[in-house]
């Protein structure tokens, strides 16, 4: 009895412990990641959250989600769910200039006969998310989606430092029901100096980079491994409630007040304004400061005031009336035009590119942007040494608007096409009618590399990792000169490739074991690509991954393809006499042809998945394939066909979607990864049934 008493007193001080440890936490992960005024250094937070991740490992029965050692926890995501917002997230009108704003605050002033108060916000240039709280704890992250059902992200949204998993006492006091979920919601963002380093390391990785920090916060957010986005130091800023009748606020500045009591990060640049003048000088401030900020913006928001005026305006079907987003104009800078050098696109067109100083815009640094053809060059009348105007064009491509004439010096140069292909020294040719230079020959390195690229590239072929530096290597030391050269790499090959540049000592960087098998198996798990990426990723010029889509629908095959003439071609909906041409004699070349066949006989089925087949009875199962198959002697691909015939996908890499992996002799790192997962393994006879029998035996299902 009395050692019973005492381990329940033992049990309740273990608890205490950590709940303090917890509480403890929490506050200096607020005063860190919402105040950015830390009161204890890095290494004694990490102290704490050791001593709590320590106990409560030892104390498995005191387990809570909303534990701070949580916030990276749980499954990976393999999807995203489907989550119906309580009330549904409206978009913003816009005001494109300060005119515009100053129509909807005549509007306001109509409707109310006076100037009602308004919140003016800044603009963050994120991602909407909505975070539901029940009982103060975070349950659900979601994306806006269409304003009606977003996507689950909560578990990437947990590893968002300065998302609060409990709400504080004191905002919990502000809710009139506890009883029912609330829903705030807000911007999540990356900052300027996290989306560089994101950039760098992109680039370093021969990754893509992204166009802009919006891009990345969404892109970060929507990352199927939660690790991924827990690495990309996002933050949020938190504005408004889906329902403001859940909270005993009555104005959006109360709410702003409370939201911050609750421990979210809300912005404080924030003003209430009790005149147009101070409306619109808060408009101009912010421009100005836009620079100076840590994060991007893209505008101001300014919402009435008090609830009840804004229930009384309501929303049209796409927007709050109550709420208006005045749009900074498109940022424009102006920089040094160093150089126009040439680019060899796939296909052989030369593409003149402007070098520039580099200049941030918009988001991101600029030092190239592409200037189209040498007409366009006359037309907005540029010479190297011009001072130039940048701007972005959707925010996205870096565009040159045109020279400062009265900044030119005198020795400005003006420019010219060469004569010959600066890749291989080829003549260039312009086609009777075309604004386009073209290089023509097939041997065109520049061209090689393109159509490496296209080929590896995310709508295409989508060859994780396969990016400029090592497709350039590869090149370069003759392992791969055209696409269906990459399937005869073995992994030695890829692991053994010398990079153009050496470590600390001195010596050469080969891409070594780790990267080497990653791509392999992304080279590999590519062939599984639908016939119509294939076809998008040959680069047959005005093909584009549309185009592709049509061409597969009306020829399922490339053999049917290739027998289709022009006149057939073109009468497909949607697809004109030159795309047509394109088609036909890019399918007409004998060089080309040799490709294909080698795709082919690298177990590409370059045909849509048959609609017409019969049985599907592995329909939805995903299978693996490792090791040599030495009884059957059937290579892997063979092999891989038999359960594809059967409806079957069969994919590269083990993941937990797979549903069988087919081990071999000497099967390596899929078999240990489906181990660790527990995805079912089966053996080479145990496969051969499952052909013999058309489906999976009873003995051996899942
Ligand atoms: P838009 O996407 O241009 O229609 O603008 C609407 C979006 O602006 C909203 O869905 C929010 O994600 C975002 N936004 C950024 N900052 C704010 C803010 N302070 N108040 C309201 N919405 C904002």
């Amino acid at each position: 009895m009395a050692d019973s008493a005492q381990n329940t007193g033992d049990q309740q001080q273990i608890h205490q412990r950590i709940q303090q440890l917890r509480d403890e936490i929490e506050h200096h992960s607020y005063l860190y990641y919402v105040k950015d005024a830390p009161e204890i250094s890095d290494a004694a937070f990490d102290s704490l959250l050791r001593d709590l991740d320590k106990l409560e490992k030892q104390h498995p029965q005191f387990f809570d989600p909303a534990s701070p050692t949580q916030r990276v926890g749980g499954a990976v995501a393999t999807q995203f769910d489907p989550v119906r917002h309580a009330e549904r997230m409206y978009s913003l009108d816009n005001a494109l200039d300060l005119e515009e704003l100053e129509a909807w605050m005549d509007r306001m002033e109509a409707h109310f006969g006076r100037f009602v108060p308004v919140v003016c916000e800044l603009k963050i240039d994120g991602s909407s998310i909505a975070l539901t709280y029940d009982h103060g704890s975070l349950v659900t992250a979601a994306t806006r989606g269409d304003g009606t059902t977003g996507e689950d992200v909560t578990v990437n949204v947990r590893t968002v430092r300065d998302v609060p998993l409990q709400l504080s006492k004191a905002g919990l006091q502000g809710i009139v029901d506890v009883d029912v979920p609330i829903e705030v919601r807000g911007e999540i963002y990356m900052s300027k100096a996290s989306f560089e380093k994101l950039n760098l390391q992109a680039e370093k990785e021969g990754k893509p980079a992204f166009a802009n920090p919006r891009n990345a916060a969404a892109g970060s957010l929507r990352q199927k491994d939660y690790h991924v986005t827990a690495d990309r130091d996002l933050s949020t800023f938190i504005y408004a409630i889906g329902n403001d009748a859940q909270i005993r606020a009555t104005s959006q500045w109360e709410l702003l007040e409370w939201l911050k009591s609750c421990g979210f990060h809300v912005n404080p640049d924030v003003k209430r304004c009790e005149t147009r003048k101070e409306v619109l000088d808060f408009c101009k401030h912010c421009l100005e400061m836009r620079d100076s900020l840590a994060y991007e913006i893209d505008g101001v928001v300014v919402k009435l005031d008090s609830f009840a005026q804004q229930h009384e305006l309501g929303f049209t079907a796409r927007a709050p009336r109550w709420a208006i987003a005045y749009k900074f104009p498109p940022e424009e800078k102006t920089t040094l035009l160093r150089d126009i050098t040439i680019q060899v696109g796939r296909t052989g067109a030369l593409t003149p590119v402007a070098e520039l100083d580099p200049v941030r815009v918009a988001g991101s640094v600029v030092a190239r942007a592409t200037l189209h053809n040498s007409d366009e060059i006359e037309r907005k009348n540029l010479r190297i040494g011009d001072t130039v105007i940048v701007r972005k064009a959707g925010d996205v491509i870096p565009e040159v608007l045109g020279p400062i004439l009265s900044l030119r010096p005198a020795d400005a140069q003006p420019w010219q096409m060469p004569t010959l292909c600066p890749s291989c020294g080829s003549p260039v040719v312009r086609e009777e009618g075309e604004a386009v230079y073209r290089c023509v020959s097939l041997d065109c390195p520049a061209q090689a590399k393109e159509r490496l690229l296209h080929w590896a590239s995310r709508g295409a072929l989508d060859i994780e990792g396969m990016g400029e530096e090592i497709v350039g290597r590869l090149l370069a030391t003759g392992k791969v000169r055209d696409v269906a050269d990459y399937y005869t790499l073995s992994e030695a090959d890829l692991t053994n490739l010398y990079m153009d540049r050496v470590n600390k000592e001195g010596e050469p960087i080969v891409l070594g074991e780790t990267v080497g098998h990653k791509l392999k198996e992304a080279i590999d798990g590519s062939k599984e690509r639908p016939f119509a990426r294939v076809l998008f990723g040959l680069g047959i010029r005005h093909v584009g991954k549309t185009t592709a889509e049509m061409l597969v629908k009306a020829y399922p095959s490339i053999e049917a393809l290739t027998q289709a003439s022009v006149e057939e071609l073109s009468a497909i909906p949607g697809i004109g006499e030159v795309i047509a041409e394109s088609v036909h004699s890019f399918l007409a070349n004998e060089t080309n042809q040799q490709v294909i066949a080698r795709l082919k006989a690298e177990g590409f089925p370059l045909a849509e998945e048959a609609a017409e087949v019969g049985e599907q009875p592995l329909e939805g199962l995903t299978f693996v394939l490792t090791g040599s198959l030495v009884e059957s002697g059937l290579t892997r691909d063979e092999a891989g066909e038999k359960l594809k015939a059967l409806g079957a996908k069969v994919s590269g890499s083990v993941s937990k979607k797979t549903s069988y992996v087919v081990c071999g002799e000497a099967a390596g790192s899929k078999r240990t990864k489906a181990e660790d997962l527990g995805v079912p393994i089966l053996t080479e006879r145990q496969f051969l049934r499952i052909v013999d029998e058309g489906g999976i035996p009873s003995d051996l299902s899942a």
